[in-house]
């Protein structure tokens, strides 16, 4: 299915009168599309999130840096979790020493999506400036690293790399990742925003990205035009092709990441056309938790006799889930039936 077609419509709408304006209703959102530049054989992925970011950031009503950083991180892991083939949950975690104590967002398999931040509320980082986007990652979470996880069900060991963090942002953190685990370089473009951000109404949170990753193993034939082992550098094409690429990513504006009108094949090919772009067959994307009262059950069982007590407030235990907010009541008698008494 390559899409080799012009794309239906210039960026602004037409100004003049005469023409209807184009049919714009339907959303192109919570997707991940992964496609291939058949010039270079350089693969990607992009992805937009509407619905599902929305539901997570507003969920949660954190300071609005947080937000920006928690949507930053559900765009990069949708991504990461959409390269590998893996039957089990998928987990990226940053841990600092700054007033976002750490992030977490989780992914399994068929595209459910959750994450919180744990932060510190009152520090002065989110009551001084009113510039969403002066805060960095740097700024939020100081020192501390990025953990990729992943859960196989049963038959698969469990694998983990963790990588410090690196530069302002999470997405250099991520590209830092895949050098030194994978020796793959990849670029990336991330945006996180409100939908008034992108010149419409409203105040809905949406993100995107499109990410490019040059693997080792694509080599040209016998004909590789550089292999080079700089952290900089592509390893097996030539580095014009994947400079060009980069380029190219770095083109794309905040606006059309964001842009829930705008279909994802027709942004690639108005980033890519020259390079002969491909997509696939698009995934779909749900911010869904896994939380269940059986799953909270297993774990009070396994509380000593006199923790649960403590847990007691009025008579009732209250367990909360951090993904998803979602409250758990116990009371006195449905504890003691737990326990067996
Ligand atoms: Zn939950």
């Amino acid at each position: 299915m390559a899409s080799k077609k012009p794309p239906k419509s210039d960026k602004k709408p037409a100004a003049k009168a005469d023409k209807k304006p184009a049919k714009r209703e339907k959303r192109h959102e919570d997707i991940i599309l992964p496609f291939m530049l058949e010039e270079s054989s350089l693969r990607g992925r992009a992805v937009r999130l509407g619905k599902g970011v929305d539901t997570i950031l507003t969920r949660h009503n954190y300071p609005e840096p947080v937000s920006r950083l928690l949507g930053e991180m559900l765009v990069l892991t949708s991504m990461l979790a959409n390269t590998l083939k893996f039957d089990g949950i998928f987990t990226a975690q940053v841990n600092g020493d700054g007033p976002v104590r750490f992030i977490v967002v989780d992914s399994v398999a068929d595209g459910h999506l959750r994450g919180y931040a744990a932060i510190e509320e009152d520090a002065p980082e989110f009551h001084v400036s009113n510039d969403a986007d002066a805060l960095t990652m740097r700024d939020l979470l100081g020192k501390g690293y990025l953990a990729i996880t992943v859960d196989q069900n049963a038959q698969a060991e469990r694998y983990q790399g963790i990588v410090e963090l690196t530069g302002d942002t999470l997405s250099e953190s991520v590209m830092e990742y895949f050098r030194q685990s994978e020796q793959i370089d990849v670029a990336l473009s991330v945006a996180v925003g409100k939908s008034r951000e992108g010149g419409r109404k409203g105040d809905s949170w949406e993100a995107g990205g499109i990410m490019l990753q040059c693997m080792p193993e694509q080599r040209k034939g016998d004909d590789v035009l550089f292999l080079d082992f700089n952290a900089d550098s592509a390893l097996m094409y030539g580095r014009e092709e994947w400079n060009r690429a980069k380029i190219l990513l770095r083109s794309v504006t905040k606006y059309e990441l964001l842009d829930p009108f705008l279909p994802m094949p027709e942004l690639l090919y108005r980033l890519f056309n020259e390079e002969g772009v491909r997509v696939y067959e698009p995934s779909t994307l749900h911010a869904k938790c896994r939380c269940s009262r059986e799953r909270v059950e297993r774990v009070l069982k396994t509380l000593p006799r006199d923790d649960l007590g403590d847990m007691l407030v009025e008579g009732k235990i209250t367990v909360t889930c951090q993904f998803c907010n979602k409250d758990e009541l116990f009371t006195e008698a449905q504890v003691k039936a737990l326990m067996g008494e």
